[in-house]
């Protein structure tokens, strides 16, 4: 990242950080912080089981349930769906989840447009390269107004002011109108409520609310995502904006338990009023289950980005430090087990500084730092360490001195 995107990135961070500071420590926010804690720690365990209830769950409420394994897997299922619907254009909201499987990338080179839905991923991909986002819930947080307006000016062939509202606009009208004649949208989900047969989405912008208003709504969601009730799953969601933003609550809370549908006539039941024709919720291991029977914490995580707000190593190098979409120490855990031990080592597995703010920092308390050494004591042993760090130890055994 260049200085002046880090500086734009830190200002950012330093606005969230202040904003957050008197409701982090509130006691509503602790007691609310032990129950995700355990709600959390309940559902890895168990996810298994919740699994197979969330899949009978989404049965009985009329939503296409799809395991993939991976990736590939992933979106082969989607493009199939996109196939059979004969679309050529894709609305898509934000979500580390589909950045994780690289969906736009793909479906780009299937001649499929894909328009990002929110703002910030919007102005991301207007950007076009060198476009990584800097943090989960504000990907743009490194581009100040002036490189936003620019970057939309250039890509969109308008001439916007540098002021965030007229910016606002010009791509919202662009953003509608692309997708205006599009029929099929996809998200990720922020929580399965699998005994309900539910998905908990959050969002300020209003745009996963159009996206399930499309004829057909795919939703990726990876296993760690499954809790048990829509209860839980808004404990989660509210704990997530409180340490993502700030705020007690996101402006939506969306739930979605099946297509769209009335019994206003004779109590008779009809499909397809306003909502989404078809739901299809496909949930993707890649890599969890692996996780899970390695270093569970790893898959605590809520996904709030407390963690790279605070973390000394991605202040200062950004978004270098991590992986995807999944950023700094805890991308770089979650690497291995989604790819392997080179890319986690590739990603910054020996950036880190072990010093444990992250943890401190995160509200359910994922020692990211442990994680780390013990990924490093797997990943040397295939070879993947700073050769550096070799030569030293091999001068401590044969002279008694680093040097
Ligand atoms: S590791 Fe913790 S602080 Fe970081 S995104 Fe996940 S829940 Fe938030």
């Amino acid at each position: 990242m260049k200085e002046n995107e880090l500086e734009s990135m830190r200002k950012s961070f330093k606005t969230v950080y202040e904003k957050r500071k008197q409701i982090l420590n509130s006691p509503q926010t602790k007691k609310l912080q032990e129950n995700v804690l355990a709600i959390k720690k309940e559902a890895i365990e168990h996810y298994r089981e919740l699994l197979e209830i969330a899949k009978d769950s989404f049965k009985a409420n009329d939503i296409d349930c799809i395991f993939a394994k991976d990736d590939i897997e992933a979106r082969d299922v989607i493009y199939d769906i996109i196939k059979s619907e004969d679309v050529d254009t894709v609305a898509k909201s934000k979500s580390n989840t589909l950045g994780e499987i690289a969906i736009s990338k793909y479906l780009k080179s299937k001649n499929i447009d894909v328009v990002e839905t929110d703002l910030g991923d919007r102005i991301l991909q207007l950007k076009g390269t060198d476009n990584k986002p800097t943090h989960p819930t504000g990907p743009a947080s490194h581009l100040n107004v002036a490189q936003i307006a620019s970057i939309v000016n250039d890509s969109m062939d308008v001439n916007v002011e540098a002021d965030p509202k007229a910016i606002m606009k010009v791509v919202r009208e662009d953003v509608l109108n692309r997708i205006n004649t599009s029929t099929l949208g996809i998200s990720g989900a922020n929580a399965i409520a699998s005994e309900d047969g539910s998905l908990v989405f959050i969002h300020n912008e209003g745009n996963i609310s159009l996206i399930s208003l499309m004829k057909t709504h795919i939703v990726v969601v990876g296993i760690d995502k499954l809790l048990r009730t829509i209860e839980d799953a808004i404990s989660l969601v509210k704990l997530e904006t409180i340490y993502a933003t700030g705020s007690k609550v996101t402006s939506y809370i969306n739930i979605v338990s099946g297509p769209s549908k009335t019994a206003d006539i004779e109590k008779k039941l009809i499909k397809n009023m306003y909502g989404a024709e078809k739901v299809i919720v496909i949930i993707l291991d890649n890599g969890r289950s692996e996780a899970i029977a390695d270093i569970d914490d790893c898959l605590l995580c809520i996904g709030c980005g407390s963690c790279i707000v605070t973390c000394p190593v991605y202040n200062v190098i950004g978004n270098e430090f991590g992986f995807n979409n999944y950023l700094g120490g805890r991308g770089v855990a979650m690497s291995k087990f989604i790819e392997d031990n080179e890319t986690s080592y590739n990603s910054g597995l020996y950036m880190c500084t072990l010093c444990g703010l992250c943890t401190i920092n995160c509200p359910v308390a994922i020692p990211t730092n442990e994680i780390i050494e013990k990924i490093r004591s797997s990943s040397q042993k295939e070879g993947f360490y700073p050769k550096k760090h070799g030569k030293f130890r091999d001068n401590i055994k044969n002279r008694n001195s680093p040097y």
